[in-house]
């Protein structure tokens, strides 16, 4: 049996008896909940929650109901003859799977940070297809599999215009997604869109609230410099920035940077 975990939604190797203890949960830009540590399956996930798809500007996002784990939701991304699907949620089931297939397919899986890992294994066994992360977060995939591709370094280009790009930041390899197409970036957490939409957020741990160094700031703005985007896709559903994307990043970091140095904002 592969048990998932109930509070971040990541599968666990195949074992006959719940695992002790989800080490993304117990890291501390995570929690366990109040009630202590709770296990399910997929079969049981399917049991009573469905998934949502509906588009997300230009995209499509795929979400599940009523709401599970942390809840992202995640978007498929014109990918040459299919799609490609960034960042992933744990239910997948017939319904879903049809309705991708309807749409072109997966022709790769790529996730932001170890929060979204989910059933990533169970989607790519499904659409044969391989997942692309960071391997400074390789300790954080639990359930290993041939399909899981772990890549280096700051950037890998996926062909048909889009890029990975390493940002850090709340996980070390913190990853984000420039689609040269769409004008847009698909952030995840790694740059938090926030509900007033004209700035971003950086944090260590969102649910906990532990800021980042202004050095980790600076070097994931440094990073998205080479490339144009005036959208930026968040990891919730209709979490976007609509305009201006890039001076929306560059704007945020300098109100972080002067709050870590002690200025308060005007009328505080
Ligand atoms: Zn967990
Ligand atoms: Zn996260």
């Amino acid at each position: 049996m592969n048990f998932i975990c109930v509070a971040c939604g990541i599968q666990h190797p195949d074992s006959d008896a719940p695992p002790d203890a989800c080490p993304i949960c117990e890291d501390e830009r995570q929690y366990v909940p109040d009630g202590g540590q709770q296990w399910t399956t997929l079969e049981a996930l399917r049991a009573d929650h469905s998934n949502a798809i509906r588009p997300q500007r230009e995209l499509t996002g795929i979400g599940t109901e009523p709401k599970f784990a942390i809840g992202q939701r995640a978007l498929l991304v014109p990918y040459g003859a299919g799609n490609l699907l960034w960042d992933c949620i744990t239910l997948l089931d017939d319904d879903t799977a049809a309705e991708i297939e309807r749409r072109g397919g997966l022709e790769a899986i790529a996730i932001s940070h170890p929060h979204y890992y989910s059933t990533m294994v169970e989607w790519a066994h499904r659409f044969d297809c391989p997942v692309h992360l960071h391997e400074a977060d390789r300790r954080w995939a639990v359930r290993e599999d041939p399909a899981l591709r772990f890549w280096s370094g700051g950037t890998l280009d996926l062909g048909h215009g889009l890029t990975l790009i390493r940002g850090g930041g709340h996980f070390a390899g913190g990853t984000m997604l420039h689609w040269a197409g769409g004008d847009a970036l698909l952030s995840g957490d790694i740059v938090q869109v926030i509900p007033d939409r004209r700035h971003v957020g950086f944090m260590y741990s969102y649910p906990n609230l532990i800021p980042l160094p202004e050095a980790r700031v600076r070097a994931m703005v440094a990073m998205l410099e080479p490339f144009s985007f005036e959208t930026i896709y968040g990891a919730w559903w209709d979490a976007i920035v609509a305009r201006e994307g890039k001076a929306v990043v560059r704007r945020s970091a300098e109100r972080y940077a002067r709050a870590l140095r002690g200025e308060m904002p005007p009328g505080a």
